[in-house]
């Protein structure tokens, strides 16, 4: 495994579950000092840091990066990845829930990257990669809401990199498609038949297979590797060939 993050310090939003959880093991793994921030951190284990807080609340996001850069001793790595979900169209979800959503996912961002700036700028190596999605640029049905808060984290992501690339600070993204989580394994659970489900859904990509949560994080660790230091303002595509390639069938 090389050791591309040794000597680094990495926070992961989201980090008890699913891409979070693995990204904070990846980088840990290849050498980083890894903190993780989310409403449940029970679920960290040692050698990770867990630090308990709400996307939502930035008090709670301000106290909780500074115990991170604190205990870490500094902050080179920040992935924005806590997110929620939501389903249906315009007509579905009433304002509470676009306010929600979007709160979570679009101004969770906006929280933790404030609090986490002025550590970042301190690093030789300073890196942000934000959790996006396929939904934000692939005109998903039932998503509207979700799609809506993924679009504002794939342009949030291009201005934030514009207006800290002198600075030091790369900030790209990644854009997953079907991962397989906690997340999606709740939204299978909750179908009549599970199994057939999930086949249906494994049917429907172009591998023939979800994406694994440790492919993310591959590609998270992979743009906030000091070994990418001249990527920023780019999202890059976790999707198994959903977007890219021009399926039909046969
Ligand atoms: P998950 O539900 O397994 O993990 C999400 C984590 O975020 C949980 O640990 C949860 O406690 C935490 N979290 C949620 N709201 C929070 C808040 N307000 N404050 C702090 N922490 C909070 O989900 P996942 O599938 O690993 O999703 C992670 C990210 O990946 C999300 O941003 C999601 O939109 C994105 N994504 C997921 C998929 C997929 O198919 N699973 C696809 C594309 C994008």
């Amino acid at each position: 495994m090389v050791r591309d993050f040794a000597g680094l310090r990495a926070l992961v939003t989201g980090g008890g579950s699913g891409i979070g959880r693995a990204t904070a093991e990846l980088l840990a793994a290849r050498g980083a000092l890894v903190a993780v921030l989310d409403l449940d951190p029970a679920a960290v284990e040692k050698p990770l840091l867990g630090f308990r807080a709400d996307v939502t609340d930035d008090t709670s996001v301000r106290a909780a990066v500074a115990a991170a850069a604190a205990g870490l001793g500094g902050l080179d790595v920040l992935v924005n990845n806590a997110g929620i979900g939501a389903r249906g169209t315009v007509e579905d979800n009433d304002d509470g829930e676009w306010l929600r959503v979007l709160d979570v996912n679009v101004l969770g961002i906006v929280r933790t990257t404030r609090a986490a700036l002025p550590h970042l700028r301190e690093s030789a190596y300073a890196a942000i990669v934000n959790t996006c999605s396929v939904a934000a640029t692939a005109g998903l049905p039932q998503r509207a809401l979700y799609s809506a808060s993924k679009g504002a984290v794939l342009s949030l992501t291009l201005a934030m990199a514009a207006d800290h690339v002198r600075e030091g600070v790369r900030i790209n993204c990644v854009n997953p498609g079907t991962v397989d989580t906690p997340w999606v394994g709740r939204l299978l659970d909750a179908a009549p038949d599970p199994v057939a489900e999930r086949a249906a859904l494994e049917a429907r990509q172009p591998t023939g297979r979800l994406v694994s949560a440790a492919e993310v994080a591959g590609a998270i660790a992979h743009l906030a590797s000091p070994l990418s230091g001249a990527t920023t303002g780019t999202a890059l595509a976790v999707d198994g060939g959903m977007q890219g390639l021009r399926l039909r069938p046969v």
